[in-house]
This record gives C-alpha cells, structure tokens and sequence, in this order.
C-alpha cells in the first residue's frame, strides 16, 4: 500500500536519536533550524500549537480577535482560543487555498490584534498583499503559519522572513520532522527573549518517560510508512485500533495534547538537526514529484489540478475530486491511500458553528474544498508517483 504521506526518515535519524545526549541538543537544533529559514531566532516548542500560544501571550495578546482560515489545520483556532483570544475566520481564495486576504482585511475591527496568515499545502501566501495590509494596520501582528510551506517562497522572498514571526509544525507529516515538535521563527532578538522567557517559565521539563515514548514512536513510524508495513497500517487505522495515535481531532471540543507543556526531548532536537541537513534533498524531490504530476494528469476529466506555483514546496499535492469517497475507496484497492485533506471547514465544527467568529457567515470555498480535496502521494518516490496516476486513470 502506498502511504498517503510518508517521512523521510532512515539512519542517520536513528543513529541521531541514539546517540548520546548532550545538554545543548535542543539548542542545537534552534540554531540550525534558524539557519536553514534565514532568520535569526528559533525557538522550540513540542508542538506548533504550544508556539503559538507561547507567541500570542509573548506578543502581549489577550483577549483580542485573532483572523485565521477557515479552512486550516483545526490546531490553529485551538491554540487561539486557549491563549484567550477569539478566531475570526475567512474563506479561502476561489482560485488557490490560501485565506482570502480581500475578505480578510474586510474581517479587521478595532479588536484585531493578530492575522495568522497561512502557505496552505505549501503553496505561498501573497506577500504584497500582506504587506499592504500591514501598512494600513501597523499595529496587527502577522503571524506566519509556515507548518506546510517551510521554506516557500512568494516571487523570491520566503514567507517565513515576512512578518512578525512564523510558526511550524515538525510532526512526522511536515515536510521535516522532530518526531513531534514545532518552531517559532522571528527576526526580533526582543520577541525571541520574551518568547523564550514565557517557555521556560510555562513548560515543564521533559520526564524520561516522554523520551522513550518517542524513541519508541520513531522505531515504530520506520517501518510502518514503508509499503508493506502500510497495509496493515491502512487496516487498522480503518479498524479505528490507531486512533490514539492518528486523530488529533475531537470534532466536539477544543482540546490540547496532555504533553503540550512538556518541552520537546532531546531526543526529538537530535532527529530534527538530522532533517535539518536533508532539507533541500527533501525539497527537490518533492517539486519533482509534484512537476510531474502536473504534466501527467493535466488531461484526466474529473480531476481539477491544483494551481503550479513557482516557489511552493507542495508540503501536499491536492487535486479536487466530485466524488471523494468512492475514488478514496477505489484508490485503496489498487493499493494506493489518498488522504483525504483537510476534511473540515472550521467555522462548521461543532466546537466552533457557534461562536462569534463564525456565526452568521458562510464560507462556500472553505465548504467546497473540504468535500472534494485528494492529497496525492509526493514523499513516497517517483516509482509510487507513476503507479498513483495510472491507478487514478483507472479510477476517476
Ligand atoms: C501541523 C500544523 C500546525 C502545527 O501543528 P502541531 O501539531 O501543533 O505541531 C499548524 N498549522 C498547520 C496548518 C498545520 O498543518
């Protein structure tokens, strides 16, 4: 079975997390990560969530309304509403999957504090645009949601170098991974020192016991993104014997990992630094996949191919389908698991269809694309790419 997302992770990784600890791993680890998006500050978090919450309360931000997408990862409204504020959502484009940063600016009121702008799928958000909005509104922070686009670049100029500061996520579905993880990048030494001072202060160290559970995880993730370790994944995920580990979600309730303030292990700091230095190898071979991609499926009816964009890092390849379901189903029986992603309009979720940020407005795009989107295989090789499209020609 060909896995719907799979890391990069081999060796050197294990080796990196076997290896002796050092008091400065997580340390380390901030440095090169720093290094590798041009910014001067990282600080890490154990996950992306924990950062932005760390972030907004560092940036003075507290019971403010916060503009996020509507269609995003669900962890992002969460942390804003556990650091006190209240998600304001907007749709997204009708032409790309980025927030609408038109019906954004319209969203600011005297109460908007902070705009979290997100590089969806890796695809880059629309810097110019940001920029005029932030010369109109000096005092909104931007915050950069770089947890799908890393390194992505709008016309030359990475996303994550604009801004206030940028987030990411390193789980083992990012484009690198630190086991679990996140990062907060920012070019202000005084808002990393504040960032920094609210962590230490806020996150308990890690018990030993969270550093072996996640050098169990890493044995464990190895071999079950591999295609015949994936069969048995894919069956009991389906079984719902894996939830634990795979739903990070309660459509019901706003809710955080019970570790979210437990700072990240050094065991996960040593595999980081060990992605760090596959980045660009990571990278190229993502665009290449994802450039063939768009050249061999630009004629297969039922199937709208997502934009091509120079400077994205497809963290996702997501072409849109009518009939999800059935093509997710038949795709399994030719050994292919599409994901199906991301499956949710926020403002439609149960914990969030009642308050303020999305009563009373509709968000067709955000709808519409969390019923069709499919997410193509882009880390698991050349070889899993072509099989993927002739089982999609079949198929659709
Ligand atoms: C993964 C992700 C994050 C951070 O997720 P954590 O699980 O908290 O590390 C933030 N934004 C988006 C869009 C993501 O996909």
């Amino acid at each position: 079975m060909i896995p719907r997302l799979k890391p990069q992770l081999g060796g050197r990784e294990i080796a990196a997390a076997l290896s002796v600890p050092r008091a400065d791993d997580v340390s380390r680890f901030e440095r090169a990560f720093a290094e590798l998006m041009g910014q001067p500050e990282a600080i890490a978090f154990p996950y992306g969530r924990t950062g932005l919450i760390v972030l907004l309360e560092a940036l003075g931000i507290a019971n403010g309304e916060i503009i996020c997408p509507a269609y995003t990862c669900v962890v992002v409204p969460h942390a804003i509403v556990r650091s006190g504020s209240e998600p304001v959502f907007v749709d997204s484009r009708a032409d790309e999957f980025n927030m609408d940063l038109d019906l954004a600016e319209a969203a600011i009121t005297p109460n908007t504090r902070a705009i979290v702008a997100t590089s969806l799928f890796g695809y880059p958000v629309d810097l110019d645009r940001l920029e005029q909005i932030r010369s109109r509104h000096p005092k909104i922070a931007i915050i950069q949601d770089c947890a799908h686009s890393f390194g992505a670049e709008w016309q030359g100029k990475p996303v994550q170098c604009a801004g206030d500061a940028a987030i990411f996520g390193l789980n083992v579905s990012k484009i690198i991974t630190s086991i679990f993880g996140g990062m907060v990048t920012t070019e202000s030494a005084a808002l990393a020192a504040r960032i920094r001072e609210i962590r230490d202060q806020r996150l308990s160290k890690p018990a030993f016991v969270k550093s072996l559970r996640r050098l169990l995880y890493l044995f464990a993730t190895i071999p079950a993104f591999t295609e015949s370790g994936y069969t048995w994944v894919n069956r009991l995920e389906r079984s719902g014997l894996l939830d634990r580990f795979v739903r990070y979600y309660d459509e019901n309730c706003i809710d955080m990992p019970g570790d979210y303030l437990e700072a990240l292990t050094s065991v996960e700091a040593r595999v980081g630094s060990a992605q760090v230095e596959r980045y660009s190898e990571i990278i190229s071979s993502r665009r290449a996949v994802a450039e063939w991609y768009f050249d061999a499926l630009d004629d297969v009816p039922g199937l709208t191919l997502p934009p091509r964009v120079r400077g994205a890092t497809y963290s996702h390849f997501v072409p849109l389908v009518e009939d999800r379901d059935r093509v997710l189903e038949a795709m399994l029986h030719e050994g292919v698991q599409l994901g199906q992603l991301i499956e949710y309009s926020i403002p439609s979720m149960a914990a969030y269809v009642n308050r303020c940020g999305s009563r009373g407005r509709s968000f067709p795009v955000a709808d519409d694309l969390s019923r069709r989107t499919i997410n193509l295989p882009v880390a698991a090789g050349m070889g899993a790419a072509e099989r993927t499209v002739a089982a999609l020609r079949k198929v659709v």
